[in-house]
């Protein structure tokens, strides 16, 4: 029996030395002394053994246990340490791979615009002021002087949610909330978005951008209202721009005009742009109707003031010759790109 067991000793410590990894060391181990091994099998025999016997072989079958024991341990750790490099050598990140090229996304023409336009109010001490989007047809018409027929009215024109509930069609309900909350002196700007019940082609787009402006004060004048205009347009679109005021009928302003500067891409001698006037229309302005003061508790006879409005969108499409409003609206990145 003496001899069966260094058999199996000599042959488990071939099968471990021949073993190439972790997994195969394992099976050896198995093999040897797991519960049907083969070292696990011979020490049952131990039993058919004479008690002179028993005590011998059992002292060298533990010898025999032990030794393999240590061989696959030593062999076990020596694996470990030989896979867990090639693990880290696998896991290694190798600095000089060029990165993936991360895409940021840019300002929005009609953004960058816009700030470019709040910047210059700031600089004459204006604050922003904004109003919510669905709004009360009180605030988008009766508030502002206009009529119970008015044509602007119609659910063609805009959007109803209810009989007394509209999407604002314009950004001077906010003008109201602001007098109707403060008292005088004001100098704010409104932008936001507003909507129509248009269908959307080159010119015209359910949805556009708004940006009006009110100062209420005492001793406010139309000369007021034409230096702040003037200074705004002077710096947006470059010192020498002319303006040019034409009489006009706002319900909300009296006297009203209409404003339009010298076409910037041919300095008003006329072209397509412009179509051959060589100026552009680009706001609408007045002095704040009497009505609309005394419906926000202010007192006409004491304090008077300004307002005006433009479209974002119509602006930012003559600054950069953009043809077709749909653009602004489609999230296309190829179009965000070029700003
Ligand atoms: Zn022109």
């Amino acid at each position: 029996m003496k001899e069966m067991l260094e058999n199996i000793q000599k042959q488990a410590i071939d099968d471990i030395e021949s073993s190439l990894n972790l997994k195969e060391l394992d099976i050896v181990k198995i093999s040897y002394l797991g519960k049907k091994g083969k070292l696990t099998s011979i020490l049952k025999d131990m039993k058919n053994l004479t008690k002179e016997e028993r005590p011998l072989i059992g002292k060298f079958a533990n010898i025999v246990r032990d030794c393999i024991e240590n061989k696959i341990k030593k062999y076990s750790e020596d694996f470990f340490k030989k896979e867990m490099i090639i693990k880290l050598e696998k896991e290694k990140i190798d600095i000089s791979i060029p990165a993936k090229r991360q895409k940021i996304g840019k300002r929005h023409p009609l953004s960058i615009v816009l700030r470019e336009i709040e910047e210059i109010f700031f600089g004459m001490g204006f604050s922003v002021e904004t109003g919510p989007d669905i709004e009360q047809s009180y605030y988008n018409f009766d508030a502002l002087n206009i009529g119970e027929n008015h044509p602007s009215r119609d659910p063609r024109d805009t959007f109803y949610i209810d009989s007394k509930t509209v999407l604002r069609s314009q950004t001077s309900p906010v003008q109201i909330r602001v007098m109707e909350n403060n008292s005088p002196p004001l100098k704010i700007i409104s932008p936001g978005k507003v909507f129509r019940a248009d269908s959307a082609d080159a010119t015209h787009s359910p949805v556009f951008h708004q940006i009006e402006g009110l100062v209420i004060d005492k001793g406010i004048s139309m000369s007021d209202l034409k230096g702040t205009l003037e200074t705004f347009i002077k710096t947006l679109f470059g010192e020498d721009t002319k303006t040019r005021f034409r009489p006009h009928h706002f319900p909300f302003t009296e006297p009203s005009a209409e404003i339009d500067i010298s076409c910037f891409s041919c300095n008003g001698t006329g072209c397509s742009l412009c179509k051959n006037e060589g100026y552009i229309e680009i706001l609408g302005a007045g002095m704040v109707h009497n009505k609309v003061l005394s419906r926000c508790n202010i007192d006409p006879n004491i304090y008077s003031g300004f307002a005006f409005g433009m479209g974002l969108e119509r602006i930012v499409m003559k600054k950069f010759k953009i043809n077709d409003i749909r653009l602004f609206f489609e999230n296309d990145s190829r179009f965000i790109n070029n700003f």
